[in-house]
């Protein structure tokens, strides 16, 4: 029977956790804080070992290479934020100008790149899902400036016989203009080649690119959509 009243369509649980959401891009309560300026000990070289990239004026800095840096952590589903900054000192061109990168699960790269009157190809610059997707329009701030990435990732869903069950999707904000809606990734960024999957754990580090160019960041906190 259609509904009779408007209460019939009311519905009053689950109810939402409350959460403070925090102020001028700070984190969330519920967030877990990757890195508030002060220190690196959520983060670790590709080895184990301790990061060989700066801290200091509360950001870090990619130091050339030192390596890429993960988070000890291991993350499926989140949503993600974070500053940038690439150098004020222009040096290089294209790919080679505040190259850095976001890499989700270890795999999956949203490009940082000074992409401000820098032109590249348009699937490798700033907010590109690199070699997979360009982003729809270019919201760069200029170098030296700080930019910020609000991110959505969905993980890939893999079958016990390693099967595709579900690709990974990703939505970027960019100095809070939505660049890449909801895009779906055909595998793996890879550099050279067509991406293909290869089923993988559920939960991987995120981890921060030295290419070589001295990129900072800051202000970086993540929330899982999918908690434990
Ligand atoms: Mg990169």
């Amino acid at each position: 029977m259609e509904p009779q009243t408007p209460e019939e369509t009311e519905v009053w649980d689950p109810e939402p956790t409350v959460v403070d959401p925090g102020r001028d891009g700070g984190p969330p309560s519920d967030a877990i804080v990757l890195f508030d300026g002060t220190d690196l000990s959520a983060w670790e070289r590709e080895d184990g070992s301790a990061p060989g990239w700066a801290v200091g004026d509360g950001a870090m800095t990619v130091t050339a290479g030192t390596g890429n840096i993960r988070t000890r952590q291991g993350f499926g589903d989140i949503q993600l934020h974070l500053e940038w900054r690439t150098p004020t000192t222009l040096e290089g061109e294209g790919q080679g100008r505040g190259n850095s990168g976001v890499f989700f699960m270890e795999r999956y790269e949203v490009q940082v790149l000074d992409s401000y009157e820098n032109r590249t190809y348009s699937n490798g610059q700033a907010g590109s899902v690199y070699k997979q997707h360009i982003p729809l329009v270019n919201a760069s701030r200029g170098p030296g400036e700080w930019q910020t990435y609000d991110i959505t990732f969905s993980a890939p869903r893999f079958a016990a016989d390693g099967a595709v069950e579900r690709p990974a999707f990703l939505t970027v904000f960019h100095n809070g203009v939505l660049i890449q809606d909801h895009v779906e990734l055909a595998g793996p960024t890879v550099f050279v080649g067509h991406p293909s999957y290869e089923a993988h754990e559920e939960r991987a580090p995120i981890l921060l690119q030295d290419h070589g160019n001295p990129v900072s960041y800051r202000n970086i906190w993540v929330r899982e959509l999918r908690p434990h």
